[in-house]
């Protein structure tokens, strides 16, 4: 959820970013989404609009108008037939899931948590696993914007194909995304599986393990020895080579309450407390919590496998990297974190993802592996990740557009191909900077900047 702190002050989730935007509008139609950007320009105020506020950067963050979507929400239109829904651009991905699960729809792929909002998780290039699937953004197949003028366009690849490209992962930095047509699947079970393996070993069997699950992961610990896999697959729907179906086993009620409530929240949120208040314990805590991990299975609807309540706050950085380069960025970073002055309470996560067409994917072109590291919020993180930086900075890592990082302009031209590209549509689009901010300034250069003088 948003964090409002009082009559129009902002701050993100993981409170890395606060603003106090000087009007703060809650349309409900296009038509005042329309006026809304309207009315700012005649002001020369910017337009951010905001999601649920779960970007660790300040990519939302606005002093001008802050557009709360909130209200704005809800499918439009649905196609069972097809897959192809509409859906308002403020509506959480709880709430789309519920939806699509009603329809018998479901989203292909999903990241770890539902509070996001479709335009907020599409903006930034939020994504989950498998190394056949892409990000969220790849699912969209058209997406309806209110631009700079107030003028409301629709684009996909046949309509305004280059507006696609750019707004696809765009950072609110094209316009206000108003609704979004994704194309979705059929309901499906996923089978989990998750089990301790020693780090070496899932190294060692990384590209298998990434080729034969539909989605796969691990975490793993910096000073233990052991990661956790996770690997999610999809079960045979009914009558698809398997006549009786599966029906999902989902973990009893009470379990997955001791599971993800108790352990992995309540639990862990305890042992990072202790961490804080006592940081030269951390490398022990993290030890006993690499070595109790243990292996669970189960069968659920997709999106409640996917998806895991986060209730321990925490910062986060991520870093996309050609697949190939994962083990030599874990090997240095294995090296190197034992000797920061600061422990890291926080586990470190490892996803992949196939190669996209989208301009600003962090998988534009190549296939890739996701690592995010993280830090208990209130424990020192900027050695580590600066650390972080400098490893992957090796291998032409991409920084997710919602998780912290410090690279400018300079650094991120030669990382993506189309960035002139994007620079030159969203210049077509918002020659003002109409819906910049300092975060965008940063990243992209002066509002109607091209990549030649970043
Ligand atoms: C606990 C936690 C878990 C996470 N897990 C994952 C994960 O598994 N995978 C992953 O990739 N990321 C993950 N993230 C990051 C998160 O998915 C992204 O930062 C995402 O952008 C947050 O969506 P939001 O709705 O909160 O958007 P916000 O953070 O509020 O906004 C993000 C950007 O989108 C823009 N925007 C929002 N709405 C619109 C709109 N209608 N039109 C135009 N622009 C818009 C905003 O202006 C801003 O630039 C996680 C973050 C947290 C805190």
């Amino acid at each position: 959820m948003k964090q409002p702190l009082g009559p129009g002050e902002w701050r993100n989730w993981a409170g890395t970013a606060t603003a106090t935007p000087v009007r703060w509008v809650q349309p409900r139609n296009e038509a005042e989404i329309s006026a809304a950007v309207k009315d700012a320009a005649a002001a020369g105020l910017q337009v951010r609009a905001l999601g649920s506020g779960h970007s660790f950067t300040a990519a939302a963050a606005t002093g001008g108008l802050a557009l709360d979507l909130s209200l704005w929400s809800g499918i439009t239109a649905a196609d069972t037939r097809t897959g192809l829904v509409t859906v308002r651009s403020g509506t959480t991905l709880r709430a789309l899931n519920a939806a699509l699960a009603e329809l018998g729809l479901a989203m292909a792929n999903l990241g770890d948590i539902d509070a996001q909002t479709i335009a907020g998780a599409l903006s930034t290039g939020t994504h989950g696993t498998g190394a056949r699937l892409g990000g969220l953004a790849t699912q969209a197949e058209a997406l309806d914007l209110v631009l700079a003028d107030g003028s409301q366009v629709t684009c996909s690849a046949s309509t305004r194909p280059e507006l696609f490209a750019a707004a696809r992962v765009g950072l609110g930095a094209l316009g206000v995304v108003t609704a979004v047509t994704l194309r979705c699947v059929p309901s499906f079970t996923l089978a989990a599986d998750e089990r301790p393996m020693p780090v070496e070993q899932v190294i060692e069997q990384f590209d298998a393990l990434a080729a034969d699950n539909d989605h796969f992961e691990f975490y793993w610990f910096p000073y233990g020895r052991q990661a956790l896999v996770k690997r999610n697959n999809r079960l045979p729907a009914a009558g698809a080579g398997s006549p009786a179906g599966r029906a999902p086993a989902p973990m009893p009620g009470w379990r997955r309450f001791w599971e993800f409530e108790v352990m992995e929240n309540a639990a862990f949120g305890t042992l990072c407390r202790l961490g804080r208040a006592a940081p030269r314990l951390i490398p022990a805590l993290n030890r006993l919590s690499s070595a109790a991990l243990s292996a669970r299975s189960y069968t659920d609807a997709s999106y409640r496998v996917f998806v895991t309540p986060r209730r321990v706050h925490f910062v986060e950085s991520e870093y996309a990297v050609p697949r190939e380069s994962l083990a030599g960025v874990l090997a240095e970073l294995r090296h190197a974190v034992p000797r920061l002055a600061d422990p890291v309470m926080f586990p470190v996560e490892v996803r992949v993802a196939a190669a996209d067409d989208i301009w600003l994917s962090t998988a534009y072109g190549r296939d890739t592996a996701y690592i995010a590291i993280h830090q208990y919020a209130g424990l020192p993180y900027r050695a580590y990740f600066d650390l972080f930086e400098s490893v992957v900075a090796g291998v032409a890592g991409r920084p997710h557009w919602g998780k912290l990082h410090s690279l400018g302009a300079g650094r991120l031209g030669p990382l993506y191909p189309r960035l002139g590209d994007f620079l030159r549509v969203r210049a077509e689009a918002d020659p003002e900077g109409r819906f910049g901010n300092s975060y965008l300034s940063r990243i992209f250069g002066p509002a109607g900047s091209s990549i030649t003088d970043s």
